[in-house]
């Protein structure tokens, strides 16, 4: 390739509107659990677009679909993996994740199309879908790309049930998806492009962002137990309401965020009750709490006051209560020759690049660490995300797909080093 500006990819977009078919809400989003049939059709597609490359498919024991394309010509090549995921939240958008699977995607065709004319390679790509990044039916999230990166056991992960009780196992196995295929070793660099969520792009007028540091988040899984009672004639003073302590700890949980306007971010999610049933006092309730922040010692204080919070409301409610859960996300910097290398695709491609956090936690994050890991945000239209408006536009899915395209080249002639790919050394 020469040093001017990728030309535009028709085949993204017709690549991308087959994927958002699959799970499709008439509110023009997408609802594709892990595994569900939707995200079995979406995994299907995945498969044939890398076998049209005359490219291999590994799916390994979670259901992490690996598509291998060799440009290097010799079996020891070391490895440039690109991707994201190809499930979604519930009525959830169409981009969030997809629009970097099927990026990776055209990135594949791109390269296949310039070795065939001539291109020296010294590194093989690997597009990977990873299984179950959004945590909606299976907790905890990012559970395929962190499973690979050895962050949870495979047969932990398959154990997970979702909330009417199929493990993740039972529900990969339905759709033809759990794999027996060994997983390929850790890439020489990870790069993964996804939209911003957010709306700091549009704030400072730029197209490219480079993640160059996450948030730090702690999750809590916690349930309080009450007393199952007739909602009428229990005397009010004799009940122990689950559902009335989850309703003092989520307003208290909002208001440890006011004590550092923009620096925490706090939530509930998700909370199930037991029974559900109008004319019971609930006797248990579930509840999924979230503290995010960029500051170490804030997020340690924010935590602290979350924890204090449920067991306040614990104890207001007259209530049991049980932690079930808790990951800590650490905050860390992303690699600076990684950053620098997207910065240089970004120049070269004519587009404008600022250096931004995640505050989202993408699977680029659970492979932090282990390999040499970029993450390349593009705009999302409002900051709309987990939801059927979520959009990007066109000119802005070509420059993602432009500055994938020119890093994931420069990196394969150069073996996957990121430094080496900076200076533009063959391997
Ligand atoms: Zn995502």
């Amino acid at each position: 390739m020469t040093s001017t500006s990728s030309p535009p990819d028709p085949g993204l977009h017709a690549l991308f509107d087959s994927f958002s078919e699959f799970g499709a809400t008439a509110g023009g989003g997408v609802h594709r659990l892990c595994g569900s049939a939707a995200d079995g059709q979406a995994r299907d597609l995945f498969a044939q677009v890398v076998r049209d490359l005359d490219g291999t498919v590994r799916t390994d024991a979670v259901g992490n679909q690996f598509g291998l394309l060799a440009l290097a010509g010799r079996s020891d090549a070391p490895l440039v993996m690109l991707g994201s995921h190809l499930d979604s939240q519930p009525q959830g958008g169409r981009f969030d994740g997809t629009l970097g699977v099927a990026s990776a995607l055209r990135v594949g065709a791109a390269l296949v199309r310039a070795k065939a004319a001539g291109t020296a390679y010294a590194a093989d790509l690997c597009v990977v879908n990873w299984t179950n990044e959004e945590g909606a039916r299976f907790r905890p999230s990012l559970l395929g790309s962190g499973t690979y990166a050895g962050h949870h056991r495979a047969e932990a992960a398959l154990a997970i049930r979702d909330d009417d009780g199929v493990t993740l196992a039972e529900a990969l196995a339905a759709i033809g998806q759990r794999g027996t295929d060994p997983a390929p070793a850790l890439p020489a660099c990870y790069l993964e492009l996804h939209v911003e969520q957010g709306t700091v792009l549009e704030a400072a007028g730029a197209t490219i962002g480079i993640v160059a540091r996450n948030w730090g988040a702690t999750k809590i899984e916690a349930a309080f137990i009450g007393a199952q009672a007739h909602t009428g004639p229990c005397p009010m003073d004799l009940r122990r309401d689950a559902l009335l302590a989850a309703a003092y700890a989520i307003a208290e949980i909002r208001a440890i965020a006011d004590r550092w306007p923009g620096r925490v971010h706090t939530s509930v999610g998700r909370i199930r009750v037991d029974p559900n049933s109008a004319n019971v006092v609930p006797a248990r309730v579930a509840l999924s709490v979230e503290i995010r922040s960029a500051d170490d010692s804030v997020l340690g204080e924010a935590g602290a006051l979350a924890d204090a919070a449920l067991r306040a409301a614990a104890e207001r409610a007259r209530t049991g209560l049980s932690i079930r859960d808790r990951v800590e996300r650490p905050i860390r910097p992303l690699p600076e020759d990684v950053c620098d290398l997207v910065a240089l695709a970004a120049e070269e491609t004519g587009h404008r690049a600022i250096r931004m956090d995640t505050v989202a936690g993408h699977d680029a994050l659970s492979l932090l660490g282990a390999c040499p890991t970029g993450l390349v945000f593009v705009p999302s239209v409002g900051g709309i995300a987990h939801n059927e408006a979520e959009t990007t536009s066109p000119a802005d899915m070509q420059a993602g797909l432009a500055v994938l395209l020119r890093a994931a080249d420069r990196l394969c002639r150069a073996g996957g080093e990121p430094a080496r790919a900076i200076r533009g050394d063959a391997r």
